[in-house]
């Protein structure tokens, strides 16, 4: 999982990790609340379990392909 150095606007305590959406793209995530935002720029919050496709943790090649590698704060 690669964590986000964003906070979550909605629960403020969740890790937020980037997420690879079949559909979607790469985008972010909290693992706490599972709230989620389109991009590092756009925190305007979604509800993950609203979409209907397969998910998995983001690699950090798709991050990069972003242009979010700076947002990366950590990887576990
Ligand atoms: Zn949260």
């Amino acid at each position: 999982m690669l964590v986000a150095s964003i906070n979550c606007q909605v629960c403020a305590n969740g890790l937020v990790v980037f997420t690879m959406g079949a559909v979607s793209g790469v985008f972010l995530e909290c693992e706490e609340c599972l709230t989620g935002y389109r991009s590092p720029a756009d925190l305007e919050p979604f509800r993950v379990e609203d979409l209907d496709e397969a998910l998995r943790p983001a690699t950090g090649n798709e991050v990069a392909a972003r242009g979010w590698s700076r947002f990366v704060l950590d990887a576990r």
